[in-house]
């Protein structure tokens, strides 16, 4: 027998998509496919990121090939809640540079029924994994894992090289600092 549900369709049912790699994998670029494919439809989507980021543009997102859209700076986590309420939906780059909150928040969007749209690096230049991405990855409905190319070897690279010695975790910075590695060419620089 088959069962029906009077209740089986999407009303008001959001959800979590994470987009996570290593730099050069191509994360803000989807993110950015995905968010102007929901402005086609005329759904209304707000586009965060935090203040940290100010490598290109203090208003857009920019990817690394340069396709960009408008967005907002915000300082921390919990400023996007006031900020979302009327939009359906809500593309968050550079999500790695926020504190654990943004688990929380981003919860707190998709239960209130918005698509909730995340875009951060899963690990540091050490191959560690980037607070709060393992917590968001747990929690969300739909995750894409993007794959860079290594620079020395050409295969897929899921990890980023930094080229300098500096020793703190977050050295915001262009194509001159970080390359993309792969697993056996990755190497944690000499302290
Ligand atoms: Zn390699």
């Amino acid at each position: 027998m088959i069962e029906t549900y009077t209740h089986a369709f999407p009303v008001k049912t959001g959800w979590i998509e994470v987009i996570t790699g290593c730099m050069f994998s191509g994360k803000t670029e989807e993110l950015i496919r995905r968010l102007k494919r929901a402005r086609i439809a005329r759904q209304t989507v707000l586009v965060i990121k935090p203040r940290v980021d100010n490598r290109f543009s203090l208003t857009e997102i920019v990817s690394h090939s340069e396709q960009s859209l408008d967005s907002l700076m915000v300082e921390k986590a919990e400023d996007i809640l006031p900020l979302a309420k009327d939009f359906q939906v809500i593309g968050i780059d550079e999500a790695q540079f926020f504190s654990p909150a943004l688990v929380m928040v981003c919860n707190e969007l998709a239960d209130d029924g918005k698509r909730v749209i995340v875009a951060g690096l899963d690990q540091d230049y050490k191959g560690v994994p980037f607070d709060p991405m393992p917590q968001l990855l747990a929690t969300a409905e739909y995750i894409t894992k993007t794959l860079a190319i290594c620079v020395n070897c050409g295969n897929p690279a899921d990890r980023t090289q930094r080229k300098t010695a500096d020793q703190d975790r977050v050295v915001v910075g262009a194509g001159n600092i970080y390359e993309a590695r792969c697993r056996k060419c990755h190497y944690i620089p000499k302290e």
